[in-house]
């Protein structure tokens, strides 16, 4: 026996946990506006009505400011994608997040449900939205989300179209009040799409889905699922489908933070934004610890993976 053969054999690397941030403010979560049933109709009807302005307050930025803190503390680069909205509104923001090393990617123009939009507007605010991005940080944005991860069975196309290299808008989960629309069936890691984002194909374009829960098909890789069902769900879902590929986490700045909402929530927003701050910043570290040395932007996965 030879020394070479004492030698344990290489551990493979464990599977990597895709981590991003969707870069909204807590008015954008659909209870408050850009869906049919939200309480205001537009940020703007909002912004007279709660703020007594005619534009934001900075809400968003403490919170930001200390996901990039947490972020650097782990050494972690992950995938921002950001509101073209949330760009105009805050371009230092965009552009300390971009320095800070992290992947610039786009959840559209507006906060609203792609299903009230034209093929052809949509488009048009997708590319305003990436225009933007790209010139306040000068790095290519190739990545995009879906507002609300609600989507239309011309986005790939339209993706391909505009120079996207991937989607990430899929949540394997049941379909619920107009969201995860035919995605309970699509698979658990990166694909390559087909004729639409729910559907596995030849590319170019890919997708890198969210996680769900194993039959249940309950969203498991967000931090919105974590604050309602606790920790444990979201460890369970993510420990499940990594021990066979990638798997994917992602949160909202708002639900690190304790911002101002208004008194009279009714019960669904309330319980929609239950465990803000300390405790979802808490889980977040678990997370991240839980997954050290193997933290990746969807960009960086996209450079493993040779796609
Ligand atoms: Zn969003």
């Amino acid at each position: 026996m030879t020394a070479s053969t004492l030698q344990p054999a290489p551990m493979a690397a464990p599977h990597p946990l895709l981590l991003s941030v969707d870069l909204e403010e807590w008015f954008h979560a659909r209870w408050a506006t850009g869906y049919e049933k939200s309480r205001w109709r537009t940020p703007a009807a909002f912004f007279a009505e709660f703020y007594r302005s005619d534009g934001p307050r900075g809400d968003v930025v403490p919170a930001v400011e200390w996901l990039l803190e947490c972020f650097a503390a782990e050494g972690v680069q992950t995938t921002f994608f950001i509101l073209g909205e949330i760009a105009a509104w805050y371009p230092e923001l965009v552009k300390k997040v971009a320095a800070a090393g992290h992947e610039i990617a786009c959840h559209g123009l507006l906060h609203c449900d792609m299903s009230g939009y034209s093929r052809a507007d949509f488009r048009r605010d997708l590319g305003q939205a990436k225009d933007r991005l790209e010139q306040l940080t000068g790095q290519p944005v190739t990545g995009f989300r879906a507002p609300n991860l609600v989507v239309q069975p011309w986005l790939a196309d339209v993706l391909r179209e505009s120079g996207f290299l991937y989607d990430s808008s899929v949540c394997p989960a049941r379909a619920f009040r107009g969201k995860y629309a035919d995605m309970s069936r699509c698979p658990q890691h990166p694909y390559r799409i087909g004729a639409t984002v729910q559907e596995p194909g030849a590319g170019p374009l890919w997708e890198l889905p969210l996680n769900s829960m194993p039959l249940l098909k309950i969203p498991a890789g967000t931090a919105i699922a974590t604050r309602l069902f606790g920790l444990t769900w979201a460890r369970f879902g993510l420990w499940w489908w990594r021990r066979t590929g990638p798997v994917h986490y992602y949160l909202h700045p708002y639900e690190i933070w304790t911002d101002r909402l208004p008194d009279d929530l009714r019960p669904w927003p309330r319980f929609m934004t239950r465990r803000r701050g300390p405790w979802m910043q808490d889980a977040l570290r678990r997370i991240l610890a839980a997954h050290r040395g193997r933290v990746l932007s969807c960009r960086d996965w996209l450079r493993e993976a040779g796609g």
